[in-house]
């Protein structure tokens, strides 16, 4: 059984194959981390690995490949079961994966296309949580970071994007739910990152009109990702926001 030493922190990064996830797993690889890559594209995973490798030629086998449909909630349990086996803990997870879904009035959503957003952008991070809280809580420092969106809590421009805004709150409230069922059972620190516009394929595909070479990359935002993962983190339940470089708290209507 290969078993990484507790100086090698290991991270799960979900929607590890494009955009804000490949950025945030070579992020943790170059910063040492023994990085298990989840997306469903088995190419873009694999492209992932390679770049992996050449920044690491150190060390054997630097990353760990999870082709995976979130949408399959079993596939998660049997993953937290893997990595339980495989190093009994899990010092990172990074739920960055998700899904925009249809762009349109609320009552010409498909229903289909509805439970498909809530499935990646909601249900599947409380299976991760529910999967690898045992996991977390084994790590000297673990760290859970989700990300959402403006979206969530967007106060003008707010129609036609219903189901990924809804479950961006939803995720909000999971996350802070999260946060504060550790803060004081565990050394797990919880945070949400709002990334702001970044050049994605997600980004090309809600706003297609946009000049891409206007927004910032994805990379720009990955030393950020490693720094809320990190052991010296200790805020949790807050959201990072990336395009203000803050922190910001939570706060119930007045
Ligand atoms: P992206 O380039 O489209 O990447 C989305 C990632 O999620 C891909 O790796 C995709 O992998 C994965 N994914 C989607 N459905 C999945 C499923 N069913 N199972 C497993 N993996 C799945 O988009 P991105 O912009 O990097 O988005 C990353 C996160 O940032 C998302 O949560 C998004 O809501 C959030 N966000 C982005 C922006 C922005 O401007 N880019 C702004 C605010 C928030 P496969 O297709 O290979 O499965």
């Amino acid at each position: 059984m290969n078993s990484a030493p507790h100086s090698t922190r290991v991270a799960l990064v979900t929607g590890a194959s494009r955009g804000i996830g490949r950025a945030a797993a070579l992020a943790l690889a170059a910063a040492g981390c023994h990085v298990v890559a989840l997306a469903r594209t088995q190419g873009g995973l694999e492209e992932l690995d390679d770049e992996i490798r050449a920044l690491r030629p150190d060390v054997e086998t630097p990353a760990t490949l999870a082709p995976c449909d979130l949408r399959d909630f079993p596939a998660i349990d049997r993953l937290g079961e893997a990595l339980h086996k495989r190093w009994g803990r899990l010092d990172i997870l990074v739920g960055n994966a998700g899904a925009l879904g249809p762009l349109s009035p609320l009552h010409h959503v498909d229903p289909k296309q509805w439970e498909e957003v809530m499935a990646v952008n909601v249900t599947a991070n409380w299976r991760l949580i529910r999967a690898l809280d045992p996991l977390l809580r084994q790590s000297q420092a673990g760290r859970a970071v989700f990300v959402t969106s403006g979206a969530a809590s967007r106060t003008e421009l707010l129609a036609y994007w219903g189901p990924y805004a809804v479950s961006k709150a939803a995720l909000d409230a999971l996350v802070r739910t999260y946060a504060a069922e550790t803060v004081n059972t565990s050394a797990i620190r919880v945070m949400l990152v709002n990334p702001g516009p970044l050049r994605t394929r997600m980004r090309a595909s809600a706003m297609p009109g946009e000049d891409p070479t206007t927004l910032r990359a994805p990379e720009e935002l990955a030393p950020k990702i490693v720094a809320l993962c990190a052991p010296a983190w200790s805020e949790t339940g807050k959201l990072y926001d990336f395009p203000h470089d803050r922190v910001m708290s939570f706060s119930a209507p007045d």
